[in-house]
């Protein structure tokens, strides 16, 4: 196989050590002054910098300590958010419901949205009923949660287990910036690394064989 190297394959990480040579493939080394100038230029942007200042302290000051959910709650309030929208899975939505009730005591205002907002037929996309043999008829509407949690002027959503691909289009339409507090997986109780974990064991006793 030829494969371009990049990150993925590199074993040495000297972007993040800066005590080693970088590999010959590396992505910093072959960054253009251009390029680097135009990210620069883009943390200088209000947002972008407060943003990149505020995670930065938190990770920080509570590295290993705050869950994600504390994390989350710290962000928004260092960032002077007042309203907060929930995208969630028809799944997820006990979880939503508990998100809810925890950042309202933290003195936000919260909306959601579920995934089937709007009630709209999987056939008006084309899907047929082999398609949805296993599921419901209703289409899950990812643009649908974006417009209407936009259009409640949300400062700030997460995301709760939508699909792989309706996240996508929420990311797309939302106004607002987007963080992802559940990341769905069925089998593997929305802890999708493990699935990572299992093949980095697998792998490792092929190579041991
Ligand atoms: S930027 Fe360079 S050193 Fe850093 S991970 Fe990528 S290839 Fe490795």
């Amino acid at each position: 196989m030829n494969e371009t190297r990049s990150c993925v394959d590199c074993g040495i990480l000297n972007c993040h050590t800066r005590d080693k040579k970088y590999p010959e493939f590396c992505l910093t080394t072959k960054l253009t002054e251009e390029t680097i100038e135009k990210v620069k230029r883009l943390y200088e942007d209000e947002e972008n910098k407060k943003v990149s200042v505020i995670s930065a302290k938190i990770e920080n000051e509570f590295y290993l300590r705050y869950t994600r959910v504390e994390e989350l709650i710290e962000f928004a309030k260092r960032m002077e958010y007042k309203k907060i929208g929930i995208a969630t899975c028809v799944g997820l939505i006990e979880e939503s419901r508990m998100l809810a009730r925890i950042l309202r005591k933290n003195g936000f205002e919260v909306y959601g949205a579920v995934c089937k907002i709007g009630s709209f037929d999987k056939s008006g996309v084309g899907l047929t009923e082999e398609d949805m043999a296993k599921t419901s008829p209703v289409m899950c509407n990812p643009i649908m949660q974006a417009e209407v949690l936009n259009s409640a002027g949300t400062d700030f959503n997460v995301v709760m287990g939508l699909c792989v691909g309706h996240d996508s289009l929420f990311y797309k339409y939302s106004k607002a910036l987007v963080t992802t507090l559940v990341a769905k997986d069925r089998v593997l109780a929305h802890n999708p690394v493990g699935a990572l974990y299992q093949a980095r064991a697998y792998y490792s006793k092929l190579t041991e064989e």
